[in-house]
């Protein structure tokens, strides 16, 4: 296996994910990871979950799945998220909660298992939302920890790519400025030096919030060793509809629209 489609934080939504799908026949894809957060949000988590279950190779557990389950977990969210949390327990049956409670929170794959699949960031605590450089630093010293050269991460709903110099001594003191970020742009490809370490995220299926309505995902290609990100278009006013039928709350019909 030398290439992957990399999809997260598909949160529900029906129409966003089956264009995403569509696009796969045409990018040679050998193998499909999902990164998480297949439910919340949105108003068609069944549907999302029977679709991550027959096409994705590889499965990690998001916070909004375990929230759906764990209802300890959803009482830390807030407003909007809370409700949809609350809304997507209801709306499952037992298979549907049995699957989100068998996901891994972790998985490895790749050349020597090099490469760490979570759901929000390789470090604990004030890392989980790995949105910029200073917070980057402190994943790569986890991901030191975990041995790993790359990171595939979901979480912040935004395309991003993170590199880190080689394994060094001084990682303790790994710091922003030892690192480089790429912002990923539709179909151009970012190169992984072998020498270097990466965390990459795809960005959001059914939620982007990079004002880029359009979903977005990506490939990583190992023998190439480039991540590419590709955006597709879908049916915003359908998935918004479908929202606001569910009872959801109307904030996150109008998210949509703006990709934020
Ligand atoms: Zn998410």
């Amino acid at each position: 296996m030398s290439r992957y489609a990399v999809i997260s934080d598909i949160h529900g939504n029906l129409y966003a994910f089956q264009a995403v799908l569509a696009a796969m026949p045409a990018l040679n894809i050998e193998s499909l990871i999902c990164l998480g957060d297949t439910v919340g949000y949105g108003p068609h988590p069944g549907e999302c979950l029977d679709l991550v279950v027959r096409h994705c190779d590889i499965v990690v557990q998001g916070n909004h799945d375990q929230a759906v389950v764990d209802p300890l977990c959803a009482d830390t969210f807030n407003g909007a998220a809370r409700e949809a949390i609350y809304w997507t327990r209801a709306a499952l049956g037992p298979l549907h909660l049995n699957a989100l409670l068998q996901m891994p929170l972790t998985r490895r794959l790749g050349p020597g298992d090099s490469i760490h699949c979570v759901h929000d960031s390789p470090g604990a605590g004030p890392t989980n939302y790995v949105h910029d450089k200073q917070i980057a630093a402190l994943a790569f010293r986890g991901l030191a920890d975990l041995d790993a050269e790359i990171c595939l991460i979901g979480h912040t709903h935004v395309p991003m790519v993170f590199e880190a110099p080689p394994l060094a001594d001084a990682e303790a003191t790994l710091s922003a400025t030892d690192l480089t970020a790429y912002i990923p742009s539709h179909e151009v490809e970012i190169d992984l030096r072998p020498e270097l370490r990466y965390i990459c995220n795809p960005g959001s299926v059914g939620q982007p919030r990079d004002c880029d309505a359009r979903a977005s995902f990506a490939v990583l290609d190992l023998d190439q060793r480039t991540f590419t990100v590709h955006r597709v278009a879908y049916d915003v006013a359908a998935a918004q509809l479908a929202t606001q039928q569910a009872g959801l709350p109307t904030v996150l019909a109008d998210r949509l629209a703006i990709g934020a």
